[in-house]
């Protein structure tokens, strides 16, 4: 018997459990300080009231013999899938309902696809970003290479025709620097993917953020992608469902590789692993797209962006360089005084009581760095923003 050995091979992760080490310690030291937590990836408002009465409608026809459902199709739904179907034809995207599988969310998905692709692929990850591109990639023992993301490009690397690859990681609006690529730097990813036969897997978990018409939500708005890229999308920022778990991943049936469909591969691999997401937690997704879903979803999404407005002001009045805010939760700040991400994180702590996230916990280019998040509470937000003025 012989373990996985590529698993010894992953890093640690100590990054939260450090933050939530220091922050104890903290309260511990300091009791009658309140602390305000601006580093978190989650989400917390409540789901939209029109989705709770879908999940309730649902429950309740499990429990009737005329509409109780057993296992579902594992590919999802035709409701739902066509829902999507219809919110990709709003964008001017095209997708077929067999080009859209549903998951219990993003991260499953962008781990599981490595199934279909050979181990001797070198993967592309831009440096810095969310660490499960790079951890999954470790886990199946292939070689990973890095794109830099830094001041000079934006955070938006883009493709260099020395350096050859095959399996290409984007994340737009990307976390965690809230950086979005154009079309045009799209494109250019698209191109060198075509050119160099490579795929492109495509992270869109947060493209409800993009304000702007000009900024692309998929990649599917890019002439090509359909024969070159893969993408990832999720109910969790959306709409809040991280905890209720659902996400859909569009994989084009122009998209073949040595012949094979990877839709087709994609199909197999899911209905051999994967037994679907409960009816119940589909139909509150489809009432995400409900006209009234859309509206409530909107109305939380925009409270999250007042608050990333509020933080991106704050870094703007004080002359602090900054990424993101604008089309996505995450704020991105280079650490006045170059002082380092830990050492920033203590800085905050101590002096005011603020907690976000060091940006070295996302790759050797996040040194530097820190993110924080709009997630959080508005009246904490501002409060937090207060503290931080006087201290700069
Ligand atoms: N992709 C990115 C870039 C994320 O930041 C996250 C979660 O934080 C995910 C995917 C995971 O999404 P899900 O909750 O759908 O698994």
């Amino acid at each position: 018997m012989n373990i996985n050995k590529n698993y010894l091979n992953l890093q640690d992760s100590y990054l939260f459990s450090t933050i939530a080490k220091k922050v104890a310690e903290y309260t511990q030291l300091n009791p009658d300080k309140k602390i305000i937590r601006l580093g978190i990836g989650d989400v917390t408002l409540p789901l939209a009231p029109t989705v709770v009465e879908a999940i309730k409608k649902a429950a309740d026809e499990m429990g009737v013999q005329s509409t109780f459902k057993g296992y579902g199709p594992e590919q999802g739904y035709s409701f739902l899938r066509e829902a999507i179907k219809k919110y990709y034809s709003k964008k001017s995207v095209d997708i077929a309902e067999d080009e859209i599988f549903i998951s219990d969310g993003a991260k499953s998905d962008l781990g599981n696809i490595l199934d279909i692709f050979s181990l001797d692929n070198t993967v592309l990850v831009p440096d810095p970003v969310y660490p499960v591109y790079v951890d999954t990639n470790i886990m199946a023992g292939r070689k990973i290479i890095y794109a830099d993301a830094n001041e000079s490009n934006g955070f938006l690397p883009l493709p260099d025709e020395n350096v050859k690859c095959d399996i290409i990681y984007i994340c737009s609006p990307n976390n965690p620097t809230g950086a979005v690529y154009t079309k045009e730097g799209l494109k250019k990813w698209v191109d060198y993917a075509l050119k160099n036969d490579a795929i492109i897997l495509f992270d869109a978990a947060y493209e409800c953020f993009i304000k702007s018409e000009e900024l692309p939500n998929s990649i599917y708005e890019i002439e090509g992608a359909k024969n070159c890229a893969i993408e990832f999308c999720s109910f969790s920022k959306t709409a809040g469902f991280t905890g209720t778990r659902c996400g859909y991943t569009v994989v084009p049936k122009s998209l073949i590789k040595q012949g094979t469909p990877l839709n087709k591969l994609w199909l197999r691999r899911q209905t051999t692993k994967f037994n679907g997401v409960p009816y119940i937690v589909q139909k509150a997704a489809e009432a995400v797209f409900s006209e009234l879903g859309q509206k409530q979803i909107k109305e939380n999404i925009q409270y999250y962006s007042e608050n990333a407005k509020i933080i991106a002001d704050t870094m703007e009045s004080k002359g602090i360089w900054y990424t993101g805010g604008k089309h996505s939760p995450y704020i991105w700040l280079k650490c006045p005084n170059n002082m380092s991400s830990w050492d920033f994180f203590d800085y905050l702590l101590n002096n005011i009581a603020v907690v976000g996230t060091p940006g070295a916990g996302f790759g050797k280019n996040g040194e530097g760095y820190f993110r924080l998040t709009s997630f959080g509470d508005r009246n904490k937000t501002i409060e937090a923003m207060e503290r931080f003025k006087k201290l700069f």
